[in-house]
């Protein structure tokens, strides 16, 4: 196995920080991954799991071996005339799996297009969009514990999967490095288009009953005309999550901020759009020593070529103590921070 020694992360990760890790090795397979943990706690170093690097705030340097997850592989575990169960590689790239289920007749992942990252990570953060969450795929996830090698494998209930949550960030945080996520999908086509962006595209498209295609290509073209490249402006997507409210607690900002965008939870809870909140303190476009909002979209920071995340995180800890100085809400910053 190739361990490098001190290597620039800037181009491993979407942000583009400036950032050095103590060591990096690639793993495209289970017993490799054995082979650098092993080597990892003979030297002493904690190790770190990146995919695709697109949900992490990474320190100027880390002294930590730092783990590319890459292991491929997509198998079919079983079928029926209605669903398959597949078994996905964490090194898969999201996207490309997406595409890939789409083209097989494996339906229910399209209004997840596009999003960055790894298979692996998805079931990090619950990656959601468009009013669909990974969660409701996945069956069971793989992986090893992070301490002993040892295999486990965690059922649905166990990830604990909430609103970009999951075990993962919680209890579990740094102990288990997922190797492979099992999903079902449907053979049956059928399209969530409920989403009011989503469905208003569709509908300006002259699309009445929208295939999973369709849904597919709507949210790519929504996302590209929305959301910065990360290749042009470095970014990590929404830095922070919608922050979600008791019924009383929505009720009373509501007085206040009659236009506040509330969206009613199944459970009764309220999520208020971040971003609104986020532009009505006036942030949307602000540049700063190197980092910014971006102009068209208040959620996204991005890094304007100043390449510092302690200055990425002093714009977000302003943003936040404005948020709540004006609404009495704490942002929760979505991205892991690791400095
Ligand atoms: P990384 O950033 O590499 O890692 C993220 C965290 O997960 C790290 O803590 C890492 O240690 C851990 N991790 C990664 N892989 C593993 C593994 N195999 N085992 C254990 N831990 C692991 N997210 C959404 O939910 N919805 C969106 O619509 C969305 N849009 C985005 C748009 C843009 C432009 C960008 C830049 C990001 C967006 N994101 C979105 C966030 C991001 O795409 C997801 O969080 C994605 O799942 C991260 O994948 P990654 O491989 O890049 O993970
Ligand atoms: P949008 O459609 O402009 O909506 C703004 C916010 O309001 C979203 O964050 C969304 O929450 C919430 N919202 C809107 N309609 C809703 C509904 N009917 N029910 C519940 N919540 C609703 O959002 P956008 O920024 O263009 O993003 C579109 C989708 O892509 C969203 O689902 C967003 O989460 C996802 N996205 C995520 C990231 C990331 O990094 N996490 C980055 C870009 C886009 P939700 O976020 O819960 O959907």
């Amino acid at each position: 196995m190739n361990i490098q020694s001190d290597v620039s992360l800037q181009l491993l990760h979407t942000l583009r920080l400036k950032s050095q890790a103590r060591a990096l090795c690639t793993v495209s397979g289970t017993a490799e991954l054995r082979t650098a943990l092993a080597w990892a706690r003979a030297e002493g170093l904690p190790p770190a799991v990146l995919g695709e690097g697109s949900n992490v705030v990474l320190p100027e340097y880390w002294e930590t071996l730092v783990i590319l997850q890459r292991i491929p592989g997509i198998e079919v575990l079983s079928q029926d005339g209605k669903s398959v169960r597949l078994r996905v590689g964490a090194g898969e790239n999201w996207h490309a799996f997406v595409a890939w289920a789409l083209g097989q007749g494996y339906f229910g992942l399209e209004n997840l297009a596009l999003i960055p990252g790894t298979v692996g990570a998805a079931p990090i953060q619950n990656i959601g969009a468009y009013g669909v969450e990974v969660a409701s795929f996945v069956e069971s996830v793989h992986g090893l514990v992070t301490v002993d090698a040892a295999e486990v494998t965690l059922s649905t209930a166990d990830c604990q999967f909430g609103y970009r949550n999951s075990v993962f960030k919680g209890a579990l945080r740094d102990e288990v490095i997922i190797t492979a996520v099992d999903l079902r999908l449907s053979k049956q086509p059928s399209s969530q288009t409920g989403y009011p962006s989503l469905q208003a595209h569709l509908e300006s498209a002259g699309i009445d009953s929208a295939t999973p295609e369709q849904v597919f290509n709507a949210v790519m073209d929504i996302r590209r005309s929305k959301l910065p490249d990360p290749a042009v402006q470095p970014n990590a997507g929404s830095f922070f999550k919608n922050p979600v409210l008791d019924t009383a607690g929505a009720n009373a900002l509501r007085e206040r901020f009659p236009d506040i965008p509330c969206y009613e939870q199944s459970d009764g809870s309220v999520k208020v759009a971040a971003a609104w909140l986020i532009d009505q303190c006036g942030w949307r476009g602000h540049r700063v020593r190197g980092v910014g909002v971006h102009s068209e979209h208040a959620l996204v920071l991005v890094n304007d070529g100043g390449d510092s995340a302690q200055e990425l995180l002093r714009l977000a800890d302003a943003i936040a103590a404005d948020v709540a100085a004006k609404f009495d809400i704490d942002l929760a910053i979505e991205p892991r921070v690791y400095l």
